[in-house]
C-alpha cells in the first residue's frame, strides 16, 4: 500500500486503517494482513496470480482459531480475499468474528455475488470497506474477467453497498490495456463514492506469466504518475479517492522527486516513509493461505514462515527470511547502494520473480533506468 495523496496531498481517506495497522505493528509486529480464505473463484480472469490453483480450505472452526490469533497478535489491518471470498459459506461467520475481536476488515470481492442481502449483512456486520475489481469500461473488463455481465455485476455491486454505507475501494490492475482507462475508474470512484482506487502493478505470475507483453514500461508508469501529480496531488480532480498503488514503492519516490524540482517541500512525506518502509515485506506485512500457511506474500508463496494454527503469529516474526527481506542493509544490487532503501526498499516480490533473488534490485524502479 502506498497512499499518494496521503503522503504528498494531505488526504485523510485511509487514515483510520493507516492507525488501525500502526497500532497492531506496535502491539504485536503485525501491522497488516492478506487473509487468502479459499482460492475458488466464480472468474477466470486472464491475469489471476493463483492462476486457477485450489488448494485445500480450512474448517470453519479453524478459521475462527485463526482470527482469534489475530486479536491475540495486535489486531492487524485484515484484508479477507480469494479466490471469491463470499463462495465461503461460513464468511458472514468469520466476517462476524473478526469485527467482534475489534479488528479492522477489508473484504476483497469480485462483486459479482454481491446482491441486496449480502450488502445489507456486510453493513450489518461493520465491515470497514469492501475492495471490488474493475478494469476499465464493459468490453474491457468482460474481456478481463472472461464472464459477460461481469462489468454489470460490478457497477451494481458498488451501488448496493454504497447505499448501504460502506466504505468502497475500486482496485484494478495496471496492465497495458488498462491504462487508457484509469480515468474511467477514478470517474467510476467519484460516482460511487468509493473512498479509493487500488492501482496494483502487473505482475506476470499464475495465467499473467502468459501475458508478458502487458508490463507496462518505466516510461508508462511515470506518464500516469506525472498525471496523478498533476490533476490529483496538485489539482483536485476526481474528488478525495485516494491513489493506492500496490507492488512498486517506488512510485512514491518518483513522485517526490518530481515534486522537489518543481519547488514544493517533501519533508513530511520524507519522515513518513523513514518512519514506515514503503516496502511491506518483513516489515510487519504477511500472508496466511486458505491452509493457514504463513507467507511473506501471497506472491512468494516459495517462501513460507509457518501456519497460523499450528506457530505463534508473532514468533514467526523472527523467521530468517522475515527478518531479512524487512532489513534494508542486507539488500544487494541498486536497491542496496540506493540513498532511498529506509524509505522504499524496492519492492521484493518483484525482485524475487524477475531476478530469482528476494534480497536483490527491484528491477521495475522508476527513478533508474
Ligand atoms: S533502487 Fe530500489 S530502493 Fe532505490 S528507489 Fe529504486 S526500487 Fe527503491
Amino acid at each position: 500500500m502506498t497512499h499518494l495523496k496521503s503522503l504528498f496531498a494531505g488526504n485523510d481517506a485511509l487514515s483510520a486503517a493507516e492507525r488501525a495497522a500502526m497500532a497492531s505493528l506496535r502491539m504485536g509486529g503485525i501491522s497488516s494482513v492478506i487473509w487468502v480464505v479459499t482460492e475458488r473463484c466464480n472468474l477466470r480472469c486472464i491475469h489471476c496470480y493463483e492462476g486457477g490453483r485450489v488448494t485445500p480450505e480450512l474448517s470453519t472452526e479453524e478459521v475462527l482459531k485463526i482470527a482469534e490469533r489475530l486479536g491475540e497478535a495486535g489486531r492487524p489491518l485484515t484484508f479477507v480475499s480469494g479466490g471469491e471470498p463470499l463462495l465461503r459459506d461460513d464468511i458472514m461467520i468469520l466476517l462476524r468474528k473478526l469485527k467482534d475481536l475489534g479488528i479492522r476488515v477489508i473484504l476483497s470481492t469480485n462483486g459479482t455475488l454481491v446482491d441486496e442481502k449480502v450488502a445489507r449483512e456486510l453493513a450489518d456486520l461493520g465491515v470497514d470497506n469492501v475492495a471490488i475489481p474493475l478494469y476499465g469500461p464493459e468490453d474491457v473488463h468482460d474481456a478481463f474477467t472472461r464472464m459477460p455481465g461481469s462489468h454489470e455485476r460490478v457497477i451494481k455491486a458498488l451501488k448496493l453497498l454504497g447505499d448501504h454505507g460502506l466504505n468502497l475501494t475500486i482496485k484494478t490492475v495496471v496492465a497495458r490495456r488498462v491504462l487508457p482507462h484509469i480515468r474511467y475508474l477514478f470517474d467510476v470512484a467519484e460516482r460511487y463514492g468509493a473512498k479509493a482506487v487500488y492501482l496494483c502493478d502487473f505482475i506476470p505470475v499464475g495465467r499473467g506469466a502468459l501475458l508478458r507483453e502487458e508490463i507496462p514500461s518505466k516510461d508508462e508508469w511515470r506518464s500516469l504518475l506525472d498525471w496523478f501529480i498533476d490533476e490529483m496531488i496538485l489539482g483536485d480532480a476526481h474528488g478525495g479517492a485516494e491513489i493506492d498503488i500496490g507492488l512498486h514503492p517506488s512510485t512514491a519516490i518518483y513522485v517526490m522527486e518530481r515534486l522537489r524540482e518543481k519547488g514544493y517541500d517533501t519533508s513530511s512525506a520524507e519522515e513518513r516513509m523513514r518512519t514506515r518502509r514503503l516496502s511491506v515485506e518483513g516489515r510487519g506485512f504477511i500472508s496466511i493461505s486458505p491452509t493457514g500457511d504463513v507467507y511473506l506474500s501471497n506472491y512468494l508463496t516459495d517462501f513460507r514462515l509457518g501456519n497460523a494454527l499450528q506457530d505463534d503469529l508473532r514468533e514467526l516474526l523472527n523467521h530468517p527470511l522475515y527478518r531479512a527481506a524487512g532489513d534494508s542493509s542486507q539488500l544487494r544490487g541498486r536497491c542496496g547502494s540506493c540513498p532511498y532503501r529506509d524509505m522504499c526498499g524496492g519492492s521484493r516480490v518483484k525482485a524475487y520473480i524477475y531476478t530469482g533473488d528476494l534480497l536483490g534490485e527491484d528491477p521495475t524502479c522508476l527513478i533508474q533506468d
